[in-house]
């Protein structure tokens, strides 16, 4: 056996043991996307490395609930307190209803992932499905004494939370004293704040302010909306209660985002850090730059699948991109490139061709068992243990890669040399190779792409017929219509010339 699954935690700045708060159940929650654009790649990496997370923890035999959202409110452009909903701008401009534009982007988003082999999670709660929550936990934290109406708003007082002996910072390894000195020319504007370091539980909506709905805040009927923050700690506590066991995110979450999930989770009745273990993947870069929608350097999704970007001189398969993005471990930034993604087209095409070399590793008949197997026993244990070891290092995905590689070239040296498999025990042999493909399948979720497209495999076989017909080998040309028929084609032989259509039968 390997050891146990170890996991990095921000909060700690630890690599620790992983133990569920209530096992066998554990709760993931992973902040999803705000649909108000198409994702681009790097926002597919947490997608991709926490369903990698969730699949390995139910290969472990865990119960997870994991748990995505869809913020389709309260996400401003300024990506704090100020500024136009980034949904309602763009539904303002097209002269749409705000929810068709979060339906359309939400669609998008969830067919993007599928593709790219992410399992739809257990619960998707949007944002604006959970008013009511939210307004009952910003109540519970001004009754706490930690928040304050102004002005219609309510705002979350950092200053109070730490005079009661909190640290708002303690994820992201911020001094709230720095904060201050940081913030002091940007006072302007923030008059309802106290402190410039609170921030937005609740936002009154102006005349302008298109997703509105009455709250207890400020004059009757208090028509606001909930802050982009709030919605995180509102559904995880509802959907994996107060304290849970994994939150994850993207490196640029962290703060203040996730500072601020903390810091109203705590506020509430539970001193909880909302989740026990914080995990955050690091960003994609092009040319070593962020990825980033505001600096307008990004490649979207459709464009990685369609070549449609001029940082890429071809489209890249869906598993190819998967394959690229776990070849590094999730809290290394990545840089994408060309060079990059051919390279991850090449690995994962290997890894496909192993599992096919996997059903036809078998010890030629007649060829006799060795009576010690033991040393190409331990040999090939080692392997597939070195498999698993990657993953229990904090998921270490690049590890477990070049572990399964090592391992495939053990099986391909089988398959060459059949034979050879009389020095293995067929126990250990089965291991090895439920290992990879459990590894691959299952827990990387890499699925076999076809990559030869149907249209064209017909065509050349139209050409075969076509020749055997020139050569009056009418016992091949017959061969060929039945072999077609098979598969539910027929071949449209004609003065006009040779074509195929589904059978109608
Ligand atoms: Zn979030």
């Amino acid at each position: 056996m390997t050891q146990p699954l170890s996991l990095y935690n921000t909060l700690t700045r630890q690599k620790a043991l992983f133990e569920p708060l209530n096992a066998p159940f554990v709760g993931v929650y992973l902040c999803g996307p705000t649909v108000y654009s198409e994702a681009h790649v790097g926002n597919a990496r947490g997608p991709v490395v926490f369903d990698v997370l969730t699949r390995y923890l139910r290969h472990l035999e865990y119960k997870v609930r994991y748990v995505r959202n869809i913020t389709d409110v309260g996400h401003l452009v300024d990506d704090a307190d100020e500024g136009e909903d980034k949904i309602g701008r763009i539904a303002r401009a097209r002269q749409v209803e705000p929810m068709e534009v979060a339906e359309g982007y939400t669609n998008l988003y969830q067919a993007h992932m599928l593709a790219l082999g992410c399992l739809p999670p257990d619960i998707t709660p949007r944002a604006s499905g959970h008013i009511i929550e939210q307004i009952e936990m910003v109540q519970q934290i001004m009754a706490n004494g930690f928040a304050y109406e102004s002005n219609g708003s309510v705002y979350f007082d950092v200053p109070a939370y730490n005079a009661a002996g909190r640290a708002y910072g303690k994820l992201s390894n911020r001094v709230v004293e720095e904060l201050l000195a940081g913030s002091r020319d940007n006072l302007t504007g923030q008059d309802e704040k106290r402190s410039p370091l609170d921030f937005a539980l609740w936002k009154r909506a102006d005349e302008r302010h298109l997703m509105r709905w009455p709250s207890p805040f400020g004059e009757a009927p208090g028509e606001g909306f909930p802050g982009w923050h709030l919605e995180c700690s509102a559904m995880s506590r509802k959907y994996l209660g107060a304290e849970f066991d994994i939150h994850g995110g993207g490196l640029d979450l962290m703060f203040p985002h996730h500072e601020c999930e903390i810091a109203q989770s705590q506020a509430c009745e539970h001193p909880t850090n909302e989740a026990r273990v914080w995990m955050h993947n690091n960003m994609i870069t092009i040319n070593g730059q962020k990825m980033s929608k505001a600096l307008g350097n990004f490649i979207t999704i459709s464009q990685l699948f369609s070549g449609e970007n001029e940082v890429l001189t071809q489209s890249y398969s869906p598993m190819t991109a998967r394959f690229f993005l776990l070849q590094a471990h999730y809290r290394s930034p990545v840089d994408i490139t060309d060079e990059g993604l051919l390279a991850a087209g090449k690995g994962y095409r290997k890894l496909m061709n192993g599992l096919r070399l996997l059903d036809k590793l078998q010890l030629p008949e007649g060829t006799e068992a060795a009576a010690d197997t033991s040393a190409t026993d331990a040999e090939l244990r080692k392997l597939a243990a070195d498999c698993f070891a990657g993953l229990n290092d904090d998921l270490n995905t690049a590890r477990t890669i070049a572990s399964l590689f090592n391992l495939l070239r053990k099986l391909n040296g089988y398959a060459a040399k059949p034979d050879t498999l009389a020095q293995v025990s067929p126990e250990v042999l089965a291991e090895a190779t439920a290992t990879y493909r459990t590894l691959v399948q299952d827990v990387l979720g890499l699925r076999d792409e076809p990559r030869a497209r149907a249209e064209d495999l017909l065509g050349l076989t139209l050409h075969f017929y076509q020749e055997a017909k020139a050569a009056k080998d009418y016992g091949k040309v017959d061969e060929i219509r039945a072999a077609l028929k098979q598969q539910g084609i027929v071949v449209k032989d004609s003065k006009t010339g040779i074509d195929w259509a589904y059978s109608e039968e």
